[in-house]
């Protein structure tokens, strides 16, 4: 934890919550800035709608979303036309406050005159999703999925995903979604924190029974059942890695506000938890991104009404200490060290704290730290306690491959770049951030001021006889007002500039007008290419000059 009053640098920093300390300048920190904002319930159904914008069929692993209360009329509309066109389909939506979690305000209905206009959602923006009625079941009850994925790094892009995670399930029998049913929050919210005050509840003892259990012990039963688990796990491989390149863009715009380039400061990573559902036919189906997962490896018993005590929980244990042992040992700066023979003998200290902090998660009364510290040891002496654990803790130099050797193998697996080729043209809302970021101009901001944007209209070329700077210039308000009118929980909401999104939704614009006969990706990457290559031509000196 972190000793008070240190002021050493560090190799690792672990924070509890967010990315809030602007007095790091090296060492990795295991959160992004903005991935709080980035991955609310509001900002990842923008995100995943630009996403299925522009690849339809590749992002219809999103249940479809409106934003209330702004989108109430367009989800009615919708609705009534969808059902228009099939009279027998008949939905069940289910309304998730933004922000909210652990079940927390959420509720199912049937028709969109349900929504619940009064008191909390005009007061709290909510997402409103098609409800997907046909979940898979196991032992008559619907259960989702929760799935660790590593973010190692934004650019270049890196992603593990954890080959075990969590089944965790409703508490009373499933049956698809009727008025009578409606309201029964343990026949259809499948939260932990939810159904552990059913009486149902069943504390798992083992890793396949109970009421949370691991994922692998469901693929094993899906398995011997004759269910094709290979192309299962392939299929949330594709899902974990369209949904982070769909989070990217914004999360660069952060990135590059927090952290400016040329500047000292850290490197980030992250953990995030993926709730996915899996239909009856094993299409997974992403529910939400958690950007704090619990990592608790205990739960409360009671042990006489009223006396609770904290016990281990093989479940997660089983799945959060192999998640985190192995994302310490992925960012390990020791590893980079290892090839310069001036780092070469203080190898072991890493793994010295390394193990204190496994012995910890695996004591059972470990209270949870807020913040741990990894310390840039200039000695193995310097680490304190660590020669007190390891029996073989000299700086021997073979002790490297020992300390490896001693350890599971890696419980997380590498998807991205290993599988970069397949989905790379996917990432073009990545390529439009990277022209917002050049022409923010001012570091240490998010938002687009109207120079900035006249100077990107300029230089990429785009303005003509037919439009022109004036047309320019109402398209900047126009669209800029409209963002900054709908409430988001942005990090400079008073800054009246144009957000990733407004300009994502101008560029859009842009790319229809210009290439009016191609599909809606087809035009994007046109432009994209148009822009890029006057850029390419443009001395970088101007644009700097041009600049807010
Ligand atoms: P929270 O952050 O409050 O947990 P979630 O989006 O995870 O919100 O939703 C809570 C629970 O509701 C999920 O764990 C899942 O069981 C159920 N749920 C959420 N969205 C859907 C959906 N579109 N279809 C079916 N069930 C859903």
């Amino acid at each position: 934890q972190f000793p008070f009053g240190r002021r050493l640098p560090c190799d690792i920093y672990w924070h509890g919550v967010s990315f809030r300390d602007n007095n790091i300048f090296s060492g990795q920190v295991n959160k992004f800035p903005g991935m709080m904002e980035t991955v609310r319930k509001i900002t990842l159904s923008r995100a995943m709608r630009t996403m299925q914008d522009l690849f339809p069929l590749e992002y219809n692993f999103y249940p479809r979303s409106w934003i209330l209360p702004e989108e109430l009329p367009l989800f009615v509309s919708e609705v009534r036309r969808l059902k228009d066109c099939d009279p027998s389909w008949k939905p069940t939506f289910i309304v998730k406050p933004d922000g909210g979690c652990q079940g927390d305000g959420i509720y199912l209905i049937k028709d969109p005159s349900d929504v619940r206009l009064t008191g909390s959602i005009q007061s709290r923006p909510a997402v409103v999703q098609e409800y997907i009625c046909k979940p898979l079941l196991v032992d008559k009850l619907k259960f989702d999925i929760r799935l660790y994925v590593l973010l190692k790094s934004l650019d270049p892009l890196e992603i593990y995903i954890a080959k075990d995670g969590l089944s965790r399930f409703c508490t009373e029998p499933y049956q698809e979604p009727s008025l009578k049913n409606l309201h029964q929050v343990f026949m259809h919210l499948t939260n932990y924190s939810l159904n552990i005050h059913s009486g149902n509840f069943i504390h798992s003892d083992s890793v396949n029974t109970g009421s949370k259990r691991t994922f692998s012990s469901i693929l094993c039963r899906l398995s011997s059942r004759g269910a094709d688990v290979k192309k299962l796990w392939s299929d949330i491989i594709s899902l974990v890695i369209k949904t982070i390149i769909a989070l990217t863009p914004e999360l660069k715009v952060y990135y590059q506000s927090d952290i400016p380039a040329g500047k000292p400061g850290p490197t980030c990573f992250q953990i995030l938890g993926f709730d996915i559902l899996l239909m009856k036919n094993l299409k997974p189906v992403l529910l939400e991104v958690n950007a704090n997962p619990s990592m608790r490896i205990e739960h409360e018993q009671e042990l006489s009404p009223g006396v609770f005590e904290n016990v281990p929980s093989p479940v997660d244990e089983e799945v959060k200490v192999a998640v985190i042992r192995d994302t310490l040992r992925l960012v390990d700066p020791q590893k980079k060290k290892r090839k310069d023979p001036h780092f070469g003998t203080f190898f072991p200290a890493s793994y010295h704290v390394m193990y204190n902090i496994e012995k910890k998660l695996w004591g059972p009364s470990q209270a949870h730290p807020s913040v741990i510290v990894f310390c840039r040891c200039q000695s193995v002496e310097q680490v304190p306690e660590a020669s007190e654990e390891l029996p073989d803790a000299g700086p021997a130099p073979d002790a490297p491959k020992n300390a490896e050797a001693a350890l599971p193998s890696l419980c997380l697996k590498q998807v991205f770049p290993k599988y970069a080729k397949q989905f790379s043209y996917l990432r073009l809302v990545d390529r439009v951030a990277a022209l917002f970021i050049r022409f923010l101009g001012v570091k240490g901001t998010t938002k687009l001021g109207p120079t900035g944007f006249r100077t990107f209209i300029r230089n990429c070329k785009l303005s003509n006889s037919n439009f022109s700077m004036a047309a320019v210039d109402i398209l900047y308000i126009d669209i800029t007002r409209r963002w900054n009118s709908m409430g988001i929980d942005h990090k400079e909401s008073g800054n009246p500039g144009m957000c990733l999104q407004a300009f994502v939704e101008a560029f859009f614009y842009l790319a229809q007008k210009k290439y009016k006969s191609l599909p809606l990706h087809e035009q994007v990457a046109s432009l994209l290419e148009f822009c890029e290559c006057h850029l390419d031509a443009l001395p970088r000196k101007r644009l700097v000059c041009d600049c807010d």
